[in-house]
């Protein structure tokens, strides 16, 4: 309740405590499973992340949050199915074993390399905002913020959910399995059951008194009103009978009963009710846009661009970067931070001021990744001491825009999904239904999001839109930061993180762990963290990265030492494939 309140006082006061409002209630628990007795493979796997080596294969890789769902996954790719395949069964297992992350009542985006084409391509999936929402929807009547909690329980908060369609979409155009079949790992352990996991039970536990408020999520995870223990046994008839609906046919989340029972819940949840019809769902589509990338140590890190954020911002810190030779700094030299740090915040200052959904908001896209704009930037870190203040810089535009600077938070769940199949197709997509537990609405065995508050609660900052404001079928900007890094036209790695905006420092350090740092992928996704985004240095608690604290304080930097919950899941693409699964979560790497 500290945390709460600690979020709604920083919330009331504005977006200057922002970033105290988004430290102040930390990422979901760390906690780690009893998967080990599923498999010899499985235990070798769970092995290998606590040795700290990478997971070996030559034809075919998934990493994943929860072993369960990457051994879906896998069983798809042994058998030949694509990495499209493997994702509609690997996301649909994770919206049963790990539903307070992602799921069909959420959101993803999808970075894809098609080894036939030898190109590059995104999927959006994100949620869109309903057509009746109003740009005020999260102002009160004085035209004050709502309390973060107050807008994200209930109603208020639910966008149309993308990942059905993104799923649907996917493997029609490259999967090769029977759509219906990939849906079955899911359906099995659903009417069989599984045993909840120590994280999901300790995260059940912290969010009781949320999820008691609605009698379908009550009934679910607080049974006779008692949060389920770990261990505990647990069935979900109503997601299978959910997934057996879209067996028969995929679109049928966005035409018949389904979207129908969620607009019923949606607005009549009280005490914050929505605005959802089923109009909203017939329109909705996932979109196929074009990839963002960034050059880096000769490499080009591609990912997600509008409506995330994530291949922009993390395009701008490396390419800020590489100006430097940070491959020459050792991984504990604080002046390698330093222009990490600052590199960051100068990104960051970027991120609110033109980042947003472009169907609605013009963005100056390819000047913000622009390499000359970004040589431009990064002489500003020539000093030895933190900046003393980042503003936004001036990228080139098509034509001209003027906007405030954004006023959203973050406050993360997610999960992330790498996949390499024996065809050589890469899939990276990062999923979500925004908070733990999203609304914590729940229909049919699922939970729907809560992706509205991604969107600026405020629309103008003194008379000047904000990029982010809220729009009748406006997608919320994300952090999401699904990548593919690419070497001479080939594939090289896939990443990516939950972790609100933070995904975005977790991601950019992780490939400059990687490329500059030669750390293989395993030790990159447990390289302790420090992270930059609006000024304060966030320095892993527990680990080596806490010993930055003197140093990056001497340069001027704020510094906090806390936990930080990334979630990095990620697969290096070279002769062979090489796994690594973040230790701080459940996940593992399985490959052939
Ligand atoms: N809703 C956030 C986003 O789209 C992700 C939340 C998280 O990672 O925990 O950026």
């Amino acid at each position: 309740m500290r945390k709460i309140l600690a979020v709604m006082a920083a919330l009331a006061a504005g977006p200057a405590v922002a970033q105290q409002a988004a430290d102040a209630v930390q990422p979901e628990a760390t906690t780690s499973g009893g998967f080990a007795a599923m498999s010899p493979q499985v235990a070798a796997a769970l092995q290998a992340k606590e040795d700290g080596v990478p997971v070996q294969g030559k034809t075919w890789m998934v990493a994943a949050a929860n072993p369960h769902a990457v051994q879906a996954g896998a069983d798809v790719l042994a058998a030949g199915g694509t990495a499209a395949d493997a994702l509609v069964a690997v996301q649909t297992v994770l919206g049963l074993v790990e539903p307070q992350s992602s799921g069909l009542g959420g959101g993803a985006f999808l970075v894809w390399y098609d080894a036939a084409s030898k190109q590059l391509t995104t999927l959006d999936g994100r949620e869109t905002a309903p057509l009746a929402a109003t740009p005020k929807r999260f102002l009160d009547a004085e035209g004050e913020p709502l309390k973060f909690y107050d807008a994200v329980v209930g109603g208020l908060s639910v966008g149309v959910p993308g990942t059905p369609a993104l799923l649907a979409t996917a493997q029609a155009k490259w999967g090769k399995g029977n759509w219906a079949d990939l849906l079955q790992p899911a359906i099995t352990l659903a009417q069989d059951g599984f045993d909840v996991s120590p994280r999901l039970a300790a995260l059940i536990a912290e969010d009781a008194e949320r999820l008691a408020r609605f009698e379908s999520t009550a009934s679910y995870f607080l049974p006779q009103g008692q949060p389920l223990q770990a261990g505990a046994r647990l069935t979900n008839v109503a997601y299978a009978d959910t997934l057996r609906t879209l067996a028969d046919d995929p679109r049928a989340f966005y035409t018949g009963a389904i979207a129908q029972d969620i607009v019923d819940t949606v607005n009549a949840a009280v005490p914050a009710g929505g605005l959802l019809s089923t109009l909203d769902f017939t329109l909705y589509a996932a979109r196929e846009r074009d990839a963002v990338c960034a050059p880096f140590q000769g490499h080009e890190v591609c990912g997600m661009g509008p409506p995330s954020s994530g291949a922009l911002t993390v395009g701008q810190i490396l390419g800020m970067l590489d100006n430097y030779d940070l491959g020459a700094l050792d991984p504990a030299d604080p002046q390698a931070w330093r222009l990490i740090g600052d590199a960051s915040r100068l990104a960051f200052a970027d991120r609110g001021r033109y980042m947003a959904d472009s169907d609605f908001v013009p963005m100056p896209t390819a000047g913000l990744v622009d390499p000359t704009y970004l040589a431009e930037r990064a002489k500003l870190l020539g000093g030895d001491d933190a900046l003393p203040e980042v503003s936004p810089g001036t990228p080139e535009w098509d034509h001209a825009m003027l906007l405030s600077d954004d006023e959203s938070i973050e406050l993360p769940s997610t999960s992330h999904i790498s996949i390499v199949d024996s065809y050589g197709n890469v899939a990276s997509m990062t999923t979500t239904i925004e908070n733990g537990f999203g609304s914590r609405l729940m229909v049919r065995g699922f939970l729907l999001n809560n992706e509205l508050t991604d969107f600026s609660f405020r629309t103008h900052s003194d008379g000047v839109p904000i990029a982010n404001r809220l729009e009748p079928g406006k997608r919320p900007r994300s952090s999401m930061a699904p990548t593919i890094v690419m070497k001479d036209g080939a594939p090289a790695l896939a990443i990516g993180s939950p972790g609100g905006s933070r995904i975005i420092g977790y991601v950019a350090q992780a490939i400059i762990a990687h490329l500059a740092w030669g750390m293989d992928v395993q030790q990159a996704v447990a390289m302790p963290h420090a992270v930059n985004r609006f000024g304060t240095y966030d320095l892993e608690a527990g680990t080596t990265a806490a010993d930055l604290e003197g140093p990056l304080g001497d340069m001027g930097f704020d510094v906090k030492t806390q936990d930080l919950n990334s979630g990095l899941h990620a697969i290096e693409i070279s002769d062979g494939l090489k796994g690594g699964a973040d230790p701080r979560r459940e996940g593992i790497a399985l490959g052939d």
